[in-house]
């Protein structure tokens, strides 16, 4: 199933997608409830009652978790091509140890990063022009947990989205530690929606972005260099997973400092991040003035 969490008459509220009919059917939520978005349906045994469908075009879709409770986790250099197109950008800070990681790389983005489907990617010019985009496939834990084996991890996973792990490339290189770069204000966003577990088949879906229409990133989720049930094993070793945690999983080449020069985001461009299963998560590009 897709579970949106959208606007509607100025409340927020979650409810169940049927792309055929282009409606969203609201859940019979409190507010309180809804204003954590999905992650109001995380451990029911049952999901709630649903209210009469709304056309889409009648809401606003907001991330599918809007104000995660605490940092995203993410993944860096998590595909071959990726890792071998950064390490040679001259803008990886970890490059001195390998180009393709023996290990999971792993970093964070501020919950407050987080903006919605539709919403502008914000590039203020006196903090960073070197903006760049990355597509990801999310995973959104359903059951918590510390000491996940990678053979019971996947019994962990709620659902998935996508993110666009948006990066201020010269201050990812002159701070070892990503976070500032990866953190900016509007710079993880997140959706249109999430998909239930059970929809996805992580061995035949593919990751797109494309700016402007055109294909700047096109992998297959398979491809990963270390998939999700290791990833959650290696987080979850010492860090209690929470239901509600989000884990992008890495994003493929084609980034904007893979080109020679690079191409970095600029106002009014219009970045789509495409996966297979899940849909099209847009942004477009402001620069502050
Ligand atoms: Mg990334």
């Amino acid at each position: 199933m897709k579970f949106a969490t959208f606007r509607l008459g100025g409340l927020r509220r979650v409810g169940v997608l049927d792309p055929v009919s282009e409606t969203v059917s609201p859940f019979d939520l409190t507010a309180a409830e809804a204003e954590v978005g999905v992650v109001a349906l995380i451990g029911r045994d049952t999901l709630p009652p649903r209210l009469d469908p709304v056309p889409l075009r009648d809401v606003t879709l907001e991330a599918p978790v809007p104000r995660p409770a605490r940092n995203v986790f993410c993944v860096g250099k998590n595909y071959h091509a990726h890792a071998l197109e950064f390490a040679g950008s001259g803008f990886d800070s970890s490059a001195a140890h390998s180009d393709i990681p023996k290990a999971p790389i792993i970093f964070s983005k501020v919950p407050e990063s987080v903006t919605g489907p539709g919403a502008a990617i914000v590039i203020d010019p006196a903090v960073s022009r070197a903006i760049d985009y990355e597509a990801e496939l999310a995973v959104i834990i359903g059951k918590g947990g510390r000491g996940i084996a990678r053979g019971d991890a996947m019994q962990h996973v709620w659902g998935y989205t996508i993110i666009n792990d948006v990066t201020a490339r010269d201050l990812q290189s002159r701070y070892s530690q990503w976070l500032i770069a990866k953190s900016q204000d509007s710079f993880c966003p997140m959706g249109p929606w999430a998909v239930s577990a059970d929809e996805i088949d992580l061995k035949t879906i593919w990751v797109r972005c494309l700016v402007n229409g055109e294909l700047r990133q096109n992998a297959c989720v398979a491809d990963l260099i270390f998939d999700i049930p290791t990833l959650i094993e290696t987080l979850s070793a010492g860090v209690t997973l929470q239901p509600g945690d989000i884990i992008a999983t890495g994003t493929p080449a084609g980034v904007g400092i893979g080109f020679s020069p690079a191409r970095y985001l600029a106002g009014g461009d219009l970045v789509r991040v495409e996966i297979d299963g899940i849909g099209a998560l847009e942004n477009t590009v402001t620069v502050l003035a």
